[in-house]
């Protein structure tokens, strides 16, 4: 019986990172698409000079994918580029956070399902990012917290976890997620957060999505809240990002 002719599937997806290959012409790339979450393919020809997928295949580049499913891996068959966040490309320090952002999806985002939400998080996050308004470590801190909490991992934040108390201060275990006050802050790994910190973070992880960066603080306290959602995220995923150890060698010496 002959099979059936396999259907291509037409989705938008950020590019997220390029695999060395021996084919001298094929680029091997992930991709977060809009329905079926993280995917692998080949691109094609895409090394040669004049390929049309060339530059939409290129890592931080988003775009409108139309792909072949093949036994392990789809094969793309076009690609156009909706944004490729150019401003990204000429600042290192953006540029090393952005490619954070993309190995903290490869590491939390779903692979075969849809992926809605964790798509328009990373394409908000590199927005804000190359317009340059926003602080990057306040960036940073929304993409962490929000895709945590999209994966189900949102700490507790309503007060004490012992005794319910909600004045501050109060202290955050980024091991345990939940917050203890000065009377029953026992976790060694506890930091204190100011009300600004805690406002912001409820914010980011309770808020409504759209809204999910629309908020400022002032500088000490993005650093503080920066710190928080960073140990949070490696206290639950218990690993380390090479992306994000060169962002933080990189800021140590600017
Ligand atoms: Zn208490």
């Amino acid at each position: 019986m002959a099979s059936a002719p396999k259907q291509h599937l037409m989705t938008d997806g950020l590019i997220l990172r390029n695999y060395e290959t021996v084919a001298e012409t094929d680029r091997f790339i992930a991709i977060l698409t809009r329905d079926k979450g993280i995917l692998r393919a080949t691109a094609r020809g895409a090394k040669r000079v004049n390929s049309r997928s060339g530059a939409a295949t290129q890592p931080l580049c988003y775009a409108r994918l139309s792909l072949i499913p093949g036994r392990e891996k789809y094969i793309i068959e076009d690609a156009q580029p909706i944004e490729v966040f150019f401003p990204l490309r000429q600042d290192v320090e953006r540029l090393a956070l952005a490619q954070y952002f993309c190995e903290l999806a490869l590491s939390l985002c779903p692979s075969d399902s849809p992926a809605e939400d964790h798509l328009r998080l990373l394409l908000g996050g590199l927005h804000y990012l190359a317009a340059g308004e926003k602080a990057p470590l306040l960036i940073k801190a929304v993409v962490e917290g929000r895709l945590l909490c999209l994966e189900g991992y949102a700490p507790d934040l309503g007060g004490c976890s012992h005794c319910g108390r909600e004045e501050t201060p109060l202290w955050f275990s980024p091991t345990a997620g939940t917050l203890f006050c000065g009377d029953h802050v026992t976790a060694g790994d506890a930091m204190q957060v100011s009300s600004g910190v805690l406002a912001a973070l409820r914010h980011i992880l309770y808020g409504p999505f759209e809204r999910c960066f629309a908020f400022s603080l002032p500088p000490s306290d993005v650093a503080a809240l920066a710190t928080l959602t960073e140990r949070f995220l490696l206290a639950q995923q218990q690993k380390s990002y090479k992306t994000l150890e060169f962002y933080h060698t990189l800021r140590e010496g600017i």
